[in-house]
């Protein structure tokens, strides 16, 4: 079964679930389960076509630091999957559910930084945790649609493909705001230098001068990288978080 297939199959039995419930008491239409198998269709599409690193160094690397990372991610228990892709490109995206890529270009670019690279799977681990995108999908396609196309309604492809690439998509802006911040919590509690993550924000600054297009995909930098970093410090002043990167201030 196609992977867009496989996914409407879930979201209408999701819908169909909701309609045999009476619509009460659930708070979203996509359960954890299908969620979790959303993300996984997802993957395999993306790897299928990208070079997955599974042995190299910078592989074990972003093993060991993504279990901590998980660890501080906990609850809610998601079956977090940390890979490299093996692209010189300056990025890193989460997809529902657990799977979370970070591509060996970026790692360079932070130069094999542990403490800046765990800031980065923090930040994407927590559109994991906080369900940024699967909540997004939800209200993108919206139950009456749903209960419509199970009743009969004509357009399922499009709605299989709008699934898969909202799958894919920019998260909004409070989204990335949010993921800066509890990244910094989770690097924290994982043991990494929880002010790295300005490192990374001074080297996206830098870099999106010279490629922005290659900052366009999840790590999407529309709120201005400038104001990213201030928000950070305000995060980490609250919290009395600080390190190499901030002292205070
Ligand atoms: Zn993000």
């Amino acid at each position: 079964m196609g992977a867009a297939r496989a996914i409407l199959l879930m979201v209408l039995l999701a819908a169909l679930g909701l309609l045999m419930m009476g619509c009460g008491g659930q708070t979203y239409l996509i359960g954890k389960g299908q969620e979790v198998e959303i993300g996984q269709e997802a993957a395999a599409e993306y790897e299928q076509e990208h070079r997955i690193e599974r042995n190299s160094p910078r592989a074990r690397m972003v093993a060991n630091i993504g279990d901590r990372i998980a660890t501080a991610a906990q609850p809610p228990n998601y079956p977090y999957e940390f890979s490299v892709v093996g692209e010189d490109v300056n990025n890193a995206f989460a997809l529902p559910g657990g799977p979370i890529y970070i591509y060996a270009g970026l790692m360079e670019s932070l130069g094999g930084d542990e403490d800046q690279i765990a800031w980065v799977l923090g930040h994407e681990a927590t559109h994991v945790s906080h369900q940024h995108a699967i909540k997004r999908i939800e209200s993108a396609i919206g139950a009456q649609l749903l209960i419509e196309l199970a009743l009969g309604g004509g357009t399922s492809q499009d709605i299989a493909g709008v699934v898969t690439a909202l799958a894919l998509q920019n998260y909004s802006r409070d989204n990335e705001y949010e993921a800066d911040r509890v990244g910094c919590m989770y690097a924290a509690q994982a043991g990494y230098d929880p002010t790295a993550g300005l490192a990374v924000l001074a080297t996206f600054r830098e870099l999106q001068g010279k490629d922005p297009s290659d900052l366009e995909i999840l790590f999407y930098s529309h709120p201005g990288n400038t104001d990213r970093e201030n928000a950070v410090k305000r995060y980490l002043d609250k919290n009395g978080l600080y390190g190499r990167y901030y002292q205070g201030g």
